[in-house]
């Protein structure tokens, strides 16, 4: 049987897709790409955004035709099947199975029971271990993998519905986590992404070791050359991990610190547990250690109550940290959070305006601390072949930014340097000093 996965969201929801893939393809079944050859296509989903989970629903539909045509087995999973769990079927009744996060382990059990004409429906919260160990299939040529290190949340930031669909926070333990990487070392990786909705958090109320040490052992493996993590709560950026940046030099120079707002009024509404001037010093504290740092952020804009000084706060610090690139939304309120329950919603209108400014703002600040790269020789980790052109590499700086550039494909999986030669809103363009020209091999 072939299988296709569709996939929504976050980085959490990219290494859920890879496990079901990883398990899938041990149960017999064949990865293909294309939705009108499968049969059975399983779509993971993301809630967080109302846009995600309309976009959900209008595929639901269009795969709804195809099954009728061909007889495909239809899942759901992750979060919208975590917050709906059996109500999903009033606006999709005709999928054969759904699973929450926690349940992903039961694919091949689904997949099969749905050939038998059973469906399935599993909910359960921390039913699956965060132990479930997978192979680096798809991950960029075998170079760089993700390892979830802890999931779920504690911190019930009033908009978000990640603690509702993901559970509490729950740690792995560190020896398991080490050998794991081992393993992915030994299999010719690289880099490694250690994952968690909040990654800093890690073994924070109970454990063996703490995060900052758990980094400090992965360093000391042997092969691995660059660990990044993500994604950050300001909250618990301790000084002991702001210390291994510049101290580790596996550890790369970049950080996705979400901010959210930049007025302390929306801030506190968010539950968000630290102030626009705790966030400035921990970036001042960062950029101590790590002059060039790359910094990247989420920013919510239209928060319930958001007036133009809050909105006017939010520009001036992204103006006074100048970050590297910011993820920015519209406010749009989630089922069960607090927020969506707050008075002083801000028309639709008005939030986009001010989504479009903000966004207007910080692609000039991205394009202008790329092009400040001009000139500048940077170690670079070869992934593949870019997705510009056949002739170019594609590959990451230690700050992530992605750079293109000429080269043989023998420099694939390898460290090289490169010279940055323009920058662009997305990428940077760049020559490997050494390359001598002539076909690609
Ligand atoms: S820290 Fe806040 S925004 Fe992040 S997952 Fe937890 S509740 Fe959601």
């Amino acid at each position: 049987m072939k299988f296709v996965i569709e996939n929504f969201g976050c980085q959490m929801n990219d290494h859920d897709m890879e496990r079901m893939s990883a398990l899938l393809i041990d149960g017999g079944l064949t990865c293909i790409d294309d939705a009108q050859e499968a049969d059975v296509i399983i779509v993971n989903t993301c809630c967080v955004r109302e846009k995600a989970e309309q976009k959900f629903y209008s595929r639901m539909g269009r795969l709804k035709s195809i099954k009728a045509k061909k007889g495909t087995i239809l899942g759901v999973t992750g979060c919208i099947a975590q917050l709906e769990k059996r109500s999903i079927l009033d606006r999709i009744p005709f999928i054969d199975f759904a699973l929450g996060p926690s349940n992903i382990h039961k694919i091949n059990e689904a997949v099969e029971r749905a050939t038998k004409g059973i469906p399935s429906f599993d909910f359960t919260e921390n039913g699956c271990s965060t132990t479930l160990l997978i192979k680096p299939i798809n991950q960029n040529s075998g170079v760089k993998t993700s390892v979830t290190i802890m999931k779920g949340c504690n911190n019930f930031c009033s908009y978000c519905v990640v603690p509702y669909v993901r559970g509490r926070e729950s740690s792995r333990e560190s020896g398991e986590v080490l050998d794991e990487i081992r393993g992915f070392v030994a299999a010719g990786i690289k880099e490694v992404t250690l994952l968690g909705q909040n990654v800093n958090s890690y073994n924070k109320s109970s454990g063996d070791i703490s995060f900052p040490e758990l980094l400090r052992r992965i360093n000391d493996i042997d092969g691995i050359e660059r660990i990044r993590f993500v994604t950050s709560h300001p909250k618990d950026l301790s000084p002991d991990l702001i210390d291994c940046f510049g101290a580790l030099d596996k550890l790369c120079e970049a950080i996705h610190l979400p901010f959210q707002s930049g007025s302390d009024k929306i801030l506190e509404l968010m539950n968000r547990g630290y102030t626009k001037n705790d966030y400035r010093e921990k970036i001042a504290a960062l950029r101590t250690r790590c002059k060039d740092m790359a910094i990247t952020a989420d920013c919510i804009v239209g928060f319930p109550g958001e007036d133009e000084k809050d909105f006017f706060d939010t520009m001036n610090l992204i103006e006074e940290v100048r970050f590297d690139n910011i993820f920015s939304f519209a406010y749009s309120p989630r089922k069960f959070t607090r927020a969506a329950t707050l008075p002083g919603e801000v028309a639709r209108d008005l939030a986009m305006e001010r989504l479009h400014h903000f966004q207007d703002t910080q692609k000039a600040i991205t394009i202008a601390k790329n092009r400040v790269m001009i000139g500048k020789k940077v170690e670079v980790l070869v992934e593949d072949i870019s997705k510009n052109s056949e002739e170019e590499l594609m590959g990451r700086t230690r700050t992530n930014k992605i750079v293109n550039f000429k080269g043989k494909r023998n420099l694939i999986k390898k460290l090289v340097e490169v010279e940055i030669i323009k920058g662009y809103a997305n990428s940077l363009k760049g020559k490997n000093p050494n390359a001598k020209g002539g076909a690609l091999c």
